[in-house]
C-alpha cells in the first residue's frame, strides 16, 4: 500500500522527469517549452492522483472513459484543472461528457459534432473546444478511430458551421510499431492545410510517453503523457492495458 506522501514523491519526481523530457525536446527544436501544455493522463489512476498532480502545479488532464471521467470530476469538482477527453466516443455520451470537459480530442465524424453541438448548447455555458482526431494508420489497424486524412477538410467545415463549438486543431496517435516522425510530419503538414482555412485551429495534440520527443519536433502544442507521468497502468487480469 502506498502512503499519500509516497505517492505525491512519486508523481513528483515522474513529473520532473516529463517536464525534462520536454524541456529538452523544445531546446533541440529551438521552441519555447511554454507552447508545449503537458495534459496528464489520468485513466485508470484514482482521482486521489488528479488531486496530486493539481498540487503539483499540472493544470491539464485526460480521460478516455466517460464513466470514469464523470466519476473523478464529480469528486474534484472544485479542482481547478481543464479536463480532455481523448478516448473515442458513442454519441449518446455527448450529454454527459460536454457537463465536465472542456476539451474534446476525438471528433472523427459528423454525427459525433452534432451530438457534441446540441448537447453543449443545452448543457454547457461557453462553447466547447473540439480537436478532429486523424487516423494517420488510414485503417490499416482495428479502432483507434479518426477520420481519414482526405476528410479532415470537409469535418473541419462542419464542425465550426456549430456555433456551440470551437474548432481548435487536430490530435492523432502515432501507429503502433510505425515511425512516430513519419507520423507526426504528415500531422504537421495536415495542420498547416487545416489553419490556412481555419486559423484559429491551431493546437497540435500529439505524443504519449514513448514518442513525446518526436511530437515536439514536429509541433505539437500538447502533449497527452500517462504511464511516464503516473505508472504503468495495470488491469484486475495483471495485463498492461493500452
Ligand atoms: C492512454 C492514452 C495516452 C497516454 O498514453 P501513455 O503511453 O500512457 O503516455 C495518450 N493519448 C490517448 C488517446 C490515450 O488513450
Amino acid at each position: 500500500m502506498t502512503t499519500p506522501d509516497a505517492r505525491l514523491a512519486e508523481l513528483e519526481a515522474g513529473l520532473a522527469d516529463v517536464r525534462g523530457r520536454i524541456a529538452s525536446a523544445c531546446a533541440e527544436a529551438g521552441r519555447d517549452p511554454a507552447d508545449v501544455t503537458l495534459i496528464a493522463v489520468t485513466k485508470t489512476w484514482p482521482a486521489s492522483d488528479v488531486a496530486a498532480l493539481a498540487s503539483l502545479g499540472v493544470s491539464d488532464v485526460a480521460e478516455n472513459k466517460d464513466q470514469e471521467a464523470r466519476a473523478k470530476h464529480a469528486e474534484l469538482t472544485d479542482l481547478d484543472v481543464r479536463w480532455h477527453f481523448v478516448g473515442q466516443l458513442q454519441r449518446n455520451k455527448a450529454k454527459s461528457v460536454v457537463r465536465y470537459a472542456d476539451v474534446v480530442h476525438s471528433v472523427d465524424r459528423p454525427e459525433l459534432a452534432s451530438a457534441l453541438a446540441s448537447a453543449s448548447a443545452k448543457y454547457r455555458e461557453g462553447t466547447l473546444d473540439v480537436l478532429l482526431q486523424v487516423d494517420l494508420e488510414e485503417g490499416a489497424s482495428e479502432g483507434r478511430g479518426g477520420v481519414a486524412p482526405s476528410g479532415v477538410a470537409a469535418l473541419a467545415d462542419e464542425v465550426s458551421a456549430h456555433e456551440a463549438l470551437r474548432l481548435s486543431g487536430l490530435m492523432a496517435v502515432a501507429p503502433l510499431g510505425g515511425n512516430p516522425d513519419r507520423a507526426f510530419a504528415r500531422l504537421a503538414e495536415f495542420s498547416a492545410d487545416l489553419v490556412a482555412t481555419h486559423p484559429g485551429a491551431t493546437w497540435i495534440s500529439a505524443g504519449m510517453s514513448g514518442d513525446l520527443e518526436s511530437a515536439v519536433r514536429h509541433g505539437a502544442t500538447h502533449v497527452r503523457v500517462g504511464s511516464a507521468l503516473l505508472g504503468k497502468r495495470v488491469s484486475r487480469h495483471g495485463s498492461v492495458r493500452p
